[in-house]
């Protein structure tokens, strides 16, 4: 593990900071600061800056609107704009830039990249992920939503579920059963499809939170053209894994600094509330911050091995299942804290459904209520814990792996 950034890197993340300095009002807080309209306003105003600055899709060559900056340089950008609170892109970016985009870059044709690159960056193409199904989550391979070559184009049939930004997205890619005749992992086909025809319908699934960030989504012989498959046909499943490795090397070192902002929040909560001289919330507090300054190490180690070039390997389940565990109970102790005021919010819901409440967010019941809710969704997202714990056992540890009794062809796994 490389505990520090080679010296090589600070001019670089001085020329960031100058660009925050430049670009950020002088009396900035971070995002969370801002109440919805103003967020909204500030965020479209945002994303145009990085857009105009090439800072969009940082690592993305310069002829598709990137900045061709280095794995480190785009790290150390993460990690100073996570400092001072404020988005490297727009609240659909994840999935359009990070996700789609990079792996489009990856495995696209020329005439994808030609296509769908520009777009994403001028924000005229929202994506959303068509990953789980009702009987395929954790076992992802197990999909069963099938598209069907029909002259020059797909048609797909199926159903999709948690899609978050579904209603907010005009483009879906959304994993494909093309071939029932074989095993599990093959005969699955990538598809880029358009949302906007009849054959797609979205519907809002409330949260715990009362909002709706994700939905259904139901094809009924939707359509989309024949070249938009990404990969192979029937050899999508390599595609849908790079997917889900890119945003690593980005999440290791903004997670530590996101959780450490959101401790010293806890922190005074615990004064205001005058619990700071509680020995059981004390207590608590220094587990915390043990937990985070262990978090910031394991970030470490996660981004060594990220900025050597290693492709993600079974250890980053420790970092998912570490964060995700941390932040149910670091919040637990939030609504603690809150005693009765814990029943209702006060003040704004959290900006974000994942992870800490962006910085600057009011230290009020909304927030923390909310950031409560939404770590129960932690462990659950982008591999639950059993699933991580499941990874590290047999894959780092050695240990048997689990009984399966879905080798055979897809069609013949009992569903
Ligand atoms: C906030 C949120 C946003 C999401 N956004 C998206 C999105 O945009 N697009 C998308 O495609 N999906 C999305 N998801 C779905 C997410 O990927 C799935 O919820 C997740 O993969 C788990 O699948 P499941 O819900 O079907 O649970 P299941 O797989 O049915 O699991 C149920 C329970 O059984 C346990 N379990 C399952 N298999 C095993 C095993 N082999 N060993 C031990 N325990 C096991 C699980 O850990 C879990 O506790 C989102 C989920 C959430 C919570």
């Amino acid at each position: 593990m490389q505990p520090t950034f080679t010296a090589d890197a600070d001019p670089f993340r001085t020329r960031i900071q100058a660009f925050l300095n430049e670009h950020l009002p002088s009396d900035w807080k971070g995002i969370g600061a801002l109440n919805a309209d103003e967020s909204l306003e500030f965020n479209i105003k945002w994303r145009a800056t990085l857009r105009d600055n090439k800072l969009l899709a940082p690592k993305w060559p310069t002829e598709y609107g990137g900045a061709g900056l280095t794995a480190l340089e785009s790290v150390i950008m993460a990690e100073e704009f996570q400092k001072v609170g404020v988005p490297t892109g727009g609240p659909n970016d994840a999935f359009s830039i990070q996700m789609v985009g990079n792996t489009i870059l990856q495995w696209g044709t020329e005439e994808q990249k030609q296509h769908f690159l520009p777009r994403i960056i001028s924000g005229e193409d929202l994506w959303c992920q068509g990953y789980s199904e009702p009987n395929a989550g954790s076992d992802l391979g197990n999909l069963g939503c099938r598209a069907e070559l029909d002259g020059d184009e797909w048609i797909v049939n199926g159903q999709k579920i948690w899609t978050s930004a579904g209603h907010l997205a005009n483009w879906i890619f959304v994993l494909t059963r093309t071939n029932a005749e074989e095993v599990k992992h093959r005969g699955i086909t990538f598809l880029l499809c358009p949302m906007d025809q009849p054959g797609v319908e979205v519907r809002p699934i409330k949260m715990i939170s009362g909002e709706s960030e994700f939905n259904e989504i139901f094809f009924t012989d939707a359509r989309t053209a024949r070249e938009n498959v990404v990969g192979e046909v029937n050899g999508g499943w390599a595609v849908a894994m790079t997917l889900l490795g890119y945003e690593r090397g980005e999440s290791a070192a903004t997670n530590p600094v996101a959780f450490r902002g959101e401790l010293d929040r806890l922190i005074e909560l615990a004064k205001d509330r005058g619990k700071d001289t509680d020995p059981v919330v004390r207590q608590r507090l220094a587990w915390c911050y043990s937990k985070v300054e262990i978090m910031r190490f394991l970030g470490m180690r996660t981004l060594t091995q990220f900025l050597a070039g290693a492709k993600p390997g079974p250890e980053a389940s420790i970092f998912k299942l570490y964060w995700s565990e941390y932040h149910r109970i670091a919040t637990e102790l939030a609504v603690d804290i809150l005693g009765p005021d814990g029943m209702h919010y006060v003040g704004k819901l959290p900006s974000s459904a994942f992870s800490t409440d962006a910085a600057g967010a009011p230290n009020d019941s909304g927030s923390w209520i909310g950031t409560f809710l939404n770590a129960r969704a932690g462990t659950i997202y982008a591999g639950t814990s059993q699933v991580q714990r499941n990874i590290l056992g047999e894959m780092v540890l050695g240990l048997p792996k689990e009984p399966r009794a879905d080798s055979g062809p897809w069609k013949d796994i009992p569903k």
